[in-house]
This record gives structure tokens, C-alpha cells and sequence, in this order.
């Protein structure tokens, strides 16, 4: 099998109180499980089977006819990277080159958190926030459904997930505030640094 689901880096439990054990069960358990299982059926006897899942993204990004394929291989690879942005006791200011990549790039961690919450909260109906890298200079993006910067040629750094499945069961509608929960409680800033390499 080509698309495989992941364990989760901490237990599900470890992120409450801000992502409560319940959000992860469904969110890791049932949506993104459903993600790899869907995908799996679709590549299944296709020249994709033996691809690795960054190819199956790449190749079929932009394929109306193969839509499917690129939105569950997608949601599997940005679900995964998003679990790994997270850890529990994480947030607040980063230290290491990433601190020193916002502080030149935004000015300030606080113009950068000001611009990544508002990418988040501006990202009409389902999507992921990024920050990310685009010829060595962060960028913050917002894309929607389940397109990735791996479709795009840049290099992801951090993702929040602002689907709605993602906050519902803590937040209900307060998008806003589970953006500021994930900035300056869950943040996984030793991943961003190894992410920047
Ligand atoms: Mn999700």
C-alpha cells in the first residue's frame, strides 16, 4: 500500500485541554483514516500504486480527471505533516533559526503570529493555513479544501488545519480562538527548525 495512516506523535489525550482526546479520535481515527482508505481504492491497479505519496500528489495536481485521487492523497500528507506541528507544552515565541527567519522575514514574531491567525481565520470554508518557504523567503499561505504547497513547488514549514472537523467538537464555531490555542500552546517550533533544515 501505497498511503498508510501514521500513529500519532503523542497520545491522544496529550494536546488537551486545547484539542481534546474526543477531536483527535475522529480527526485522526475516522477523517484522516478515511483519507488513506479512500485513496488506497483509488490508486489501486493504476500506474500510481507504487508511487510514493509526495509523486501521487505531484503527478495528478491540476488532473480534473484524477480530482479524487489528488484530494485524498492530499489530505493524507497535509493531516500528517499537521500532527507533527503540534506537541503538547508547545506555542509561544520559537527559539533556533526559525526565530531568526521571522524576526527577519516578518520583523517580529508578533507580525508573524498577527499574519498566520489571520490567514486561518480569513480562509473561507475549508483549508489549512502554512507558513512556508518560496526561494528562501517564509511566506504565509492559506490553500483550500486539500491543496498543499507540495503541489506548488514550495517547502512547507507549519500547517494549521482550519477545516471545521478540525475545531468543531472544542470550539464550535470560535475558529479564532482555536488558532490562538494552536499559536501559543501547540506549536511544534523544534519541527518548523528541522523542517528548515
Ligand atoms: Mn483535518
Amino acid at each position: 500500500m501505497a498511503i498508510i495512516l501514521p500513529e500519532l506523535p503523542y497520545a491522544k489525550n496529550a494536546l488537551e485541554p486545547h484539542i481534546s482526546e474526543k477531536t483527535l479520535e475522529f480527526h485522526h481515527g475516522k477523517h484522516h483514516n478515511a483519507y488513506v482508505v479512500n485513496g488506497n481504492k483509488l490508486i489501486e491497479g493504476t500506474e500510481l500504486a507504487e508511487d510514493s505519496l509526495e509523486e501521487i500528489i505531484k503527478k495528478t495536481a491540476g488532473d480534473a480527471s484524477r480530482a479524487g485521487i489528488f484530494n485524498n492523497a492530499a489530505q493524507v500528507w497535509n493531516h500528517t505533516f499537521y500532527w507533527q506541528c503540534m506537541k503538547p507544552g508547545g506555542g509561544g515565541p520559537p527559539s533556533g533559526p526559525i526565530a531568526e527567519k521571522i524576526n527577519a522575514d516578518f520583523k517580529s514574531y508578533e507580525k508573524f503570529v498577527e499574519e498566520f491567525k489571520n490567514a486561518g481565520v480569513t480562509q473561507f470554508g475549508s483549508g489549512w493555513a502554512w507558513l512556508a518557504l518560496k526561494d528562501d523567503a517564509l511566506q504565509i499561505t492559506k490553500t483550500a479544501n486539500a491543496d498543499s504547497p507540495i503541489a506548488h513547488g514550495t517547502t512547507p514549514l507549519l500547517v494549521v488545519d482550519v477545516w471545521e472537523h478540525a475545531y468543531y467538537l472544542d470550539y464550535q464555531n470560535r475558529r479564532p480562538d482555536y488558532l490562538s490555542a494552536f499559536v501559543e500552546n501547540l506549536i511544534n517550533w523544534d519541527f518548523v527548525n528541522a523542517c528548515l533544515g
